[in-house]
């Protein structure tokens, strides 16, 4: 099978890392006290925190040292030596510039140079053909109809969804049992 796996916030711990920047430099803004509730940023702050959210998430030494989602880095390798196609999938912010290169380097450092170059940058993942797509967005919408089905990686912000089946790294091989 083809997997298609998510990288923020389903391999790089992306809101680990985010809380624990803006907590240390921000320790008495109240809206970074507790984790966000939406998926998009853009959705949770005032114009003034979000302002702060974007110099932190846009600096260019915020994506190579967010660390990975426990037992992801593992998970993915399992999921290799079983005879499928990891590709990640992901999509750059606004200001790529800073997160590009990074997202590649951010792969080769964690599992080497061969899994870097499975990376697929797009602004629509629905014209990328696999059969599973592992992604905490709710919900995923583009051009076309998907070939794949879409796995919740569960995040606090996305316990609303129903419909899908939901997984993180301690659950995955209970609920993609045909892997
Ligand atoms: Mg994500």
């Amino acid at each position: 099978m083809i997997i298609l796996i998510d990288m923020d916030d389903v391999m790089a711990d992306t809101s680990e890392r985010f809380y624990s920047v803006l907590r240390a430099r921000y320790p008495d803004n109240p809206e970074f006290k507790v984790d966000r509730t939406h998926f998009h940023i853009k959705d949770e702050y005032t114009p003034e925190s979000l302002n702060l959210v974007e110099a932190v998430l846009y600096s260019p030494e915020f994506q190579l040292a967010i660390p990975p989602v426990p037992r992801s880095l593992e998970s993915v390798t399992e999921i290799n030596n079983r005879g499928h196609h990891v590709i990640f999938c992901s999509t750059p912010h606004e200001v790529y510039e800073t997160c590009v290169a990074q997202k590649y380097k951010w792969l080769e450092a964690k599992l080497g140079r061969t899994y870097a170059r499975k990376l697929i940058l797009t602004d629509d993942k629905t014209l990328i053909f696999g059969d599973r797509l592992i992604d905490d967005k709710p919900e995923i919408k583009g051009l076309i109809t998907p070939s794949w089905e879409h796995v919740l990686f569960i995040r606090n912000y996305n316990c609303h969804v129903q419909g899908k089946r939901r997984m993180d790294w301690s659950n995955w091989r209970e609920v993609l049992v045909e892997l």
